[in-house]
């Protein structure tokens, strides 16, 4: 586990890096679905920096606040040139911003060719936060939340579940009065995530088979999971045990006066002659 974790961690920070972020990272593939005019980003004021370039001595030519100098370029880790507006890879780091906004003090020139804002805002036009795409998003996540809250209050807190002994799959014997039985051996896993303690009372089954649970009654304490072994035993010469799946009623205690009831399927193997 450990040594998977270190070849993981050894592997992204030591090769594949910022590849990650271009290939793997889903915030980019959120944020294009999530985007419109009106979304704030990462942007590149264009009508200002444009044309870019540095004036000449004697040159005519007028330029606009970018000096094309790449440095915006060089400090992205994913190598975004986001003059060429705004790309998947950007993971929105602002390291762009900020080593523009240093470029921009020294040569005297107010900071923000590169910032923080929408299309929208760069083309004059009023922001608006609530479009119709937002709206549907926001219901549909809205939506999501419900679903993911309504399933989960309605998980089972208290998971029981019988499950097979790892044995033999059952053993003959012969009881005091000379009759063969058939045992299967099978184990109750008790996962308890009430938030108080639980006490398995008893099993109960049919009449025609015994149970027999020599640990209980037994006390699951909160967030804690137990097995209980339980072992059903069926005299041989009766068919009707071995027929399909049976159920075996687990009697519980949650509070100290309230008795509880699960039914928990189950199916006996052996010989039905
Ligand atoms: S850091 Fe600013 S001035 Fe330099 S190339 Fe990028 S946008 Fe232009
Ligand atoms: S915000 Fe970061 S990732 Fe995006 S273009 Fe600027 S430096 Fe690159």
């Amino acid at each position: 586990m450990v040594q998977g974790f270190a070849a993981i961690l050894l592997f992204d920070f030591g090769w594949f890096r910022e590849q990650f972020c271009i290939i793997m990272c889903p915030y980019g593939r959120f944020q294009s679905v999530l985007m419109d005019k009106h979304s704030k980003a990462v942007m590149y004021d264009e009508a200002r920096g444009e044309p870019r370039g540095k004036a000449k001595k004697g040159s005519e030519k007028q330029y606009g606040d970018c000096v094309n100098c790449y440095k915006c370029v060089a400090v992205c880790p994913t190598g975004v040139d986001i003059r060429n507006g705004l790309q998947l890879e950007c993971i929105a780091c602002t390291a762009c911003i900020d080593a523009c906004d240093d470029i921009m003090t020294k040569l005297g020139r107010p900071k923000g060719l590169i910032r923080y804002s929408s299309e929208a805002a760069m083309q004059g036009q009023p922001s608006k936060s609530a479009t119709p795409r937002v709206l549907a998003y926001s219901a549909a996540i809205a939506l999501l939340c419900i679903a993911f809250t309504f399933f989960v209050s309605r998980k089972d807190s208290l998971n029981i579940q019988v499950l097979r002994a790892i044995e033999a799959p059952y053993k003959m014997v012969t009881n005091a009065q000379g009759h063969n039985v058939i045992v299967n051996h099978f184990r109750i896993h008790v996962n308890n995530h009430k938030g108080r303690d639980v006490k398995l009372i008893s099993l109960k089954t049919s009449t025609a088979v015994e149970i027999v649970a020599p640990t209980l009654p037994m006390t699951v304490g909160s967030n804690q999971d137990a097995w209980v072994h339980f072992f059903v035993k069926a005299k041989q010469g009766s068919p009707e045990v071995f027929d399909g799946p049976k159920t075996v009623t687990a009697e519980f205690l949650e509070d100290s006066d309230k008795t509880n009831y699960r039914k928990l399927p189950y199916s006996l193997l052996g010989p039905t002659k």
